[in-house]
């Protein structure tokens, strides 16, 4: 027998299938899964899985269509956990998940899935979700604003490696909804993917700011091309009150939902609904109130949990912080904790909680989100220094633009171009830096240290003054 146990989501998706089993489940493009294919198929790949013998997940390539959903709820019915692997990545990278996933040792019981995220060593790491944090996570946001079940069609394009795209799939799926996913791994071709949501009848938006952001630029990405759309779920990012404003204007009757939370506790700790007033006032807008379930600390210096209004490092503790990170106990002894028997997580977000409410006030480290993608600087600098013609890098997020100052190694002389292709070979495309710049030396601080202050003004002037050639 074995002992982990069988899992709210999935009796939700195996009710649906013998209730009403003709009801669409999952579309991409033109093409359409049932709940009862999909449930077929799942059974068969569980099946296969029984026999599998290796102890390590299945890796699965996030460019499987609509077999994607099959094999993910196959691993979950196996009681297998799985990774979705990003295919546009690098085979460098891609091997370095496969070799983290196979050698990091047997895994931890009750998992159900690994996500990995840009690691400050240069390599990917993998946050471990158990099945309970998943169960949690989708129980808790049943409370989102939505269509009775079985009516909603939840539209995004996050990519499945990603843990954004967590929300749309399991919460749409266990709910009897139809789920749509945009396919944008060949890049955003707005003709193609317009005509997809015309027909989507989608209900409500998944995706990070940045996305909905890019849409505002077609003018048909208002209401007449999704009608039944009542809800924007962002996530992942600083959602500005200028788009809040843009999309009231395009989609009058669709509200807005702005959640906030890391990889590590299982895609969002706190949510909040963003009225158009709020909006109109113009300031920072809060991340919210935690989901029923989780704990919300703020916490100073010593790791001590400071009064309501102080700023302070954000600590997220309960039932959806996840278990830490594949083969890496140090870093996961550092972030993750225990604290009155509750689990912890140390975000690295700075913020303050007030009135209930949490506000987001940035990083205290070198993580970055550009574009609505999770980048810590210090993997591209890592990846930049393996390059044989590199003898110093650092990366710099630059309002919106991701850059990086080399200096070339002793006695080479490479061109920015050649460096990105080297670059290209090793890190996936979100990770690149839109124009690297040669320089003699890097900025230091008095006590010797790389100034990164500097660094940031030194890019900006090479670019101002148009000497760059990335
Ligand atoms: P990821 O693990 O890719 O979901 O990225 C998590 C990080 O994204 C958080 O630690 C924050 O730095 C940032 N983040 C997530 N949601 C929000 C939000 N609503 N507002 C501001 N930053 C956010």
């Amino acid at each position: 027998m074995n002992p982990v146990k069988e899992m709210a989501l999935t009796r939700h998706i195996l009710e649906t299938a013998a209730g009403h089993p003709d009801r669409i489940a999952f579309c991409v493009g033109e093409e359409r899964l049932s709940y009862r294919e999909l449930v077929k198929g799942a059974r068969h790949q569980a099946e296969v899985l029984s026999a599998w013998r290796r102890y390590h997940p299945p890796i699965i390539p996030g460019d499987q269509g609509l077999r994607l959903p099959v094999l993910l709820l196959g691993c979950l019915l196996s009681r297998r956990p799985y990774v979705v692997m990003d295919p546009t990545a690098p085979v460098l990278r891609q091997n370095q998940l496969i070799q983290d996933v196979e050698e990091a040792g047997p895994d931890l019981p009750g998992l159900a899935y690994l996500m990995y995220t840009s690691g400050s060593t240069g390599r990917p790491k993998g946050v471990q979700i158990s099945r309970d944090n998943l169960d949690f996570f989708l129980s808790a946001t049943r409370s989102l604003p939505l269509e009775p079940p079985g009516e909603a069609v939840w539209l995004t394009h996050a990519p499945w490696s990603f843990d954004l795209s967590v929300l749309p799939l399991w919460q749409g799926l266990s709910r009897g909804d139809r789920v749509v996913w945009l396919d944008t791994s060949r890049g955003v071709d707005f003709p193609r993917l317009a005509a997809e949501m015309a027909q989507s009848g989608a209900t409500c938006w998944v995706s990070t700011p940045s996305f909905a952001r890019l849409w505002l630029r077609d003018p048909t990405f208002r209401e007449a091309l999704l009608p039944r759309l009542s809800l924007f779920f962002f996530c992942g990012e600083v959602l500005e009150p200028s788009l809040v404003l843009a999309l009231a204007r395009r989609f009058p009757r669709a509200r807005v939902v702005n959640a906030y939370g890391p990889t590590e506790a299982t895609v969002a700790a706190t949510l909040t609904e963003i009225p158009r007033e709020l909006a109109e006032a113009g300031g920072p807008l809060p991340v919210g109130q935690p989901l029923p379930g989780i704990s919300l600390a703020v916490l100073g210096e010593n790791g001590e949990p400071l009064p309501p209004g102080q700023e302070g490092e954000i600590a997220i503790g309960g039932p959806g912080v996840g278990l830490g990170y594949r083969g890496l106990p140090e870093l996961t002894r550092q972030r993750f904790f225990t604290r009155d028997g509750i689990p912890w997580y140390r975000t690295g977000d700075m913020g303050r909680l007030e009135e209930g409410q949490l506000w987001f006030h940035g990083r205290r480290d070198l993580q970055v989100k550009h574009r609505g993608c999770r980048i810590e600087l210090a993997d591209i600098e890592q990846n930049l220094l393996a390059l044989p013609q590199v003898a110093e890098a650092v990366a710099v997020l630059l309002e919106d633009r991701l850059l990086a100052l080399v200096v070339p190694a002793a006695g080479a002389a490479p061109t920015p171009p050649e460096l990105i292709r080297g670059l290209r070979q090793r890190l996936p495309h979100y990770l690149l830096p839109e124009r690297i710049l040669p320089v003699a030396a890097l900025p230091l601080t008095p006590q010797g240290k790389l100034d990164r202050r500097e660094a940031s003004r030194m890019a900006a002037e090479k670019m101002k003054g148009g000497r760059c050639d990335g």
